[in-house]
């Protein structure tokens, strides 16, 4: 099972080839994306064809996490493909805008659900961030589990309990209290569930790395690589 980290930024990608929030998970013939922020498309194409994308995950639907899904329609008109997004759905504008589209099977979910995409279990968790956010476990040879957007919560816990790796939004320096985790969290949630940590959702301007130089159990995310879970 592999992590690929397509884009790390929140809530724009900095300057030169980077995007906002996308990560591809793989296992054998079955590949899951999650969330495609701004830029997110031209990267993810360098590492799989669009044909091969079993389905979306999409965490919430800011923009930073969904704006490539109206690019990434273009690409199923030309090829004809339809494509399962599982999200949760909402009665809005924007959403409407987003995922009403005839080659989007659209997937709603919600916290306590269970699906199945070819070699993966998804478990769905509430979180806590300005718009509704759904963290997803994976379950397939190994565990990760994806925050999404996220202040603190229980629900984490819950959700990584046991897992390989934690995909987790806390990349905000010590001390940041918006609507996103820093730093230090990402240190006590490491300690807590005794797992590994990717850290992710920088802002343009922080790298963390310096900041979390004490512990080895949490890294930041690197555009581009792929982790063996
Ligand atoms: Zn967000």
């Amino acid at each position: 099972m592999k992590l690929t980290v397509i884009g790390k930024y929140g809530p724009y990608a900095k300057s030169g080839s980077h995007a906002a929030s996308c990560y591809l998970v793989s296992q054998g013939e079955t590949n899951l994306v999650m969330d495609m922020g701004p830029g997110s498309m031209s990267r993810l194409t360098e590492k799989i064809d669009i044909e091969k994308i079993s389905a979306l995950f999409i965490s919430h639907l800011h923009y930073d996490h969904t704006s490539d899904l109206l690019a990434f329609r273009y690409r199923l008109e030309e090829l004809n493909l339809k494509i399962k997004i599982i999200t949760q759905t909402h009665d809005t504008p924007w959403c409407a805008l987003l995922l009403d589209h005839p080659l989007f099977e659209v997937i709603p979910v919600k916290a306590g659900d269970e699906i199945t995409v070819g070699d993966f279990r998804l478990k769905f968790y509430d979180m806590n961030h300005t718009v509704p956010c759904l963290a997803v476990r994976i379950e397939g040879e190994k565990t990760l589990v994806y925050t999404g957007d996220t202040v603190y919560n229980d629900n984490i816990i819950t959700a990584a309990q046991g897992a390989d790796l934690l995909l987790a939004d806390t990349s905000k320096p010590a001390g940041f209290t918006g609507p996103h985790m820093n730093v230090e969290i990402a240190k006590e949630l490491s300690a807590k569930l005794g797992i590994k940590i990717l850290s992710t959702h920088l802002s343009p301007g922080y790298d963390p790395q310096a900041d979390l130089a004490d512990c080895p159990s949490v890294e930041v995310a690197q555009e581009g690589k792929e982790y063996e879970i």
